[in-house]
């Protein structure tokens, strides 16, 4: 069949760019228009001429592409890019910036797929599909090279003399909005793809090639030749939020299977990053959240490499997505992809897999201080329901689909609660795999979520904002740590001194020093000061058992 539509690339750029403009950018209309300064006649000629700015750039944008060959497909993918992005901020109030496309790269189909809802295949459909099918189906007119040089270059300068036209009318209106609602860049459609593409690259050639190495003088203090293995295991929660651990004061008992543990938890933990691939090298990395980047960590030991070097066995047993590269130069093991009948469904796996894991490693690992770090899948959204067994169902009635925003916020919370009343039982049965062997080794148990998460408060869910605007949902992380008697004895902090220190304010930035403090290494890299256990220590607790520790 002949199309009988012919478009200029005139006019395939400016449709193109007023339907992204004002389909695929709802949110950031809605947020512009309530943060303007009210009822005054000025502020609605300043959005109108930002409209009209956005219109004559997003139509530059497309007008860039549109070459013979390159026009069609370039545009079908920057409807369909735009329209996901749209869906994304619009269903779960995400913003897209270099860490959210990092995340998307990062992440492993099977969470993506717990992505894919309705909703989405709707919104992909609607706003990006059947724009894009026009443009498939449309005659593309191109214009000899000369023209189209030309066409462009006065596109361009319209843009140009638009933008300096109403920068000189509305400069501080526009100020004032940016400054005011900084997220409006990142909810800008397309730009804010192409802004985040855009930071990654320059974060990725940035990065240097060769690894830096850090804590080169680590060295072991001598342990006493009759000691029994130290084993210190590492839980590295996923999505779990302090606001939903009893233990911390929550109202609804989701820690009940750690009562009776003699765990000590810490209510004020804060998280470096708010997603994945931020808090993970962040929290192994000897940075501080103030001095980090990805880019920084990447190029640059950590905590893991250092304690090898000093002699301790590191593994990492995984059942996340992946340590983001915090793993890299250990031995590691990908425990998703398992085949238990009971606790995997061939897809992902209950983070039960991790305890009987742990149990096999310690088996074999019998003899040398170790490490073992246990990454959960904890409660990794939107898909909740998945993330614990009937048995762990305590709260009712749960959100048993993907589509959270769809569930209502009680369902929606009873099916997270659900997720740490299963990361508590995990928890318990960890602890008891350590226990059981405490006659042949001192073992510590400590474990810390890598962010937190929103569950629709004000309209926010999942996590991922930027750590500087991000809601204390996504940052107040739980900690817990658990320790043998013998462990006790030997590390010198009892579990009353380690109560006595847990109410003071701490953050990722403590885990690295706590777990070279741990093991004795003496290195440049250490820092005494944010030792959980030196803290204890310092607090000098009262209470039994403490004065044979020390
Ligand atoms: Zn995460």
């Amino acid at each position: 069949m002949r199309s009988s539509v012919q478009l200029s690339t005139s006019a395939l750029s400016w449709l193109t760019g007023l339907w992204m403009l004002a389909i695929d950018n709802t949110v950031f209309w809605r947020t512009l228009w309530a943060g303007r300064d009210d009822s005054s006649l000025r502020s609605v000629f300043a959005l109108a001429g930002l409209a009209l700015l956005l219109w004559a750039l997003f139509s530059l944008l497309v007008r860039l592409l549109c070459w013979p060959r390159l026009a069609k497909p370039a545009v079908v993918v920057l409807l369909l890019v735009a329209a996901a992005a749209a869906h994304f901020i619009g269903s779960y109030g995400i913003l897209v910036d270099k860490g959210m496309i990092r995340n998307v790269l990062q992440t492993d189909w099977r969470e993506a797929s717990d992505l894919a809802t309705l909703p989405l295949l709707a919104d992909l459909a609607l706003r990006g599909a059947v724009p894009a099918a026009l443009v498939v189906a449309a005659r593309i007119r191109f214009g000899p090279w000369r023209a189209s040089a030309l066409g462009l270059a006065r596109h361009a300068a319209l843009t140009i003399g638009l933008a300096l036209g109403l920068a000189a009318a509305f400069y501080s209106d526009y100020a004032a909005a940016a400054r005011n609602q900084r997220e409006l860049r990142h909810l800008l459609t397309p730009t804010n793809v192409l802004n985040g593409f855009h930071g990654l690259w320059k974060e990725r050639s940035r990065a240097d090639l060769k690894l830096t190495r850090v804590g080169e003088d680590a060295r072991r203090a001598p342990v006493p030749p009759q000691a029994r293995p130290l084993r210190v295991v590492l839980v590295v929660g996923e999505t779990a939020r302090a606001a939903n651990f009893s233990l911390g004061g929550y109202g609804r008992p989701t820690n009940q299977a750690l009562a009776g543990k003699d765990v000590v938890y810490f209510p004020n933990v804060t998280a470096c990053g708010t997603d994945t691939a931020t808090s993970l090298p962040c929290m192994f990395s000897d940075l501080g959240a103030d001095s980090f980047s990805v880019a920084a960590a990447g190029a640059r030991e950590n905590v893991l490499d250092i304690l090898a070097r000093a002699g301790v066995a590191v593994r990492w047993l995984d059942n996340n997505s992946g340590c983001k590269g915090v793993c890299q130069r250990v031995p590691s093991v990908d425990l998703s992809r398992s085949t238990d009948p009971v606790l995997c469904d061939g897809r992902e796996c209950l983070d039960g897999v991790l305890v009987g894991a742990l149990r096999e490693d310690l088996a074999t690992g019998a003899g040398a201080d170790s490490l073992v770090v246990l990454h959960m899948k904890g409660s990794h959204g939107p898909a909740y329901h998945r993330r614990y067994p009937p048995s762990a169902r305590r709260f009712e009635p749960t959100c048993d689909s993907n589509e959270i925003q769809r569930c209502g916020l009680d369902a929606l919370r009873n099916t997270y609660d659900n997720g740490i009343v299963y990361t508590s039982e995990v928890l318990a049965r960890t602890i008891d795999v350590l226990a059981a062997q405490a006659d042949r080794a001192d073992s510590m148990l400590l474990y810390l979520s890598d962010h937190g998460e929103s569950l629709g408060e004000r309209g926010i869910y999942l996590h991922g904002l930027p750590r500087l605007i991000a809601p204390a949902e996504q940052t107040g992380i739980p900690m817990i740590a658990w320790l043998s008697a013998g462990a006790q004895q030997r590390l010198g902090v009892s579990r009353a001194a380690l109560q006595q220190a847990a109410s003071a304010s701490y953050s990722h930035d403590n885990l690295t020093p706590t777990l070279l403090g741990s093991f004795g290494v003496q290195t440049r890299a250490y820092r005494a000061e944010l030792d959980l256990l030196a803290k204890a220590r310092a607090a000098r607790a009262p209470g039994p058992g403490d004065g044979s520790a020390r």
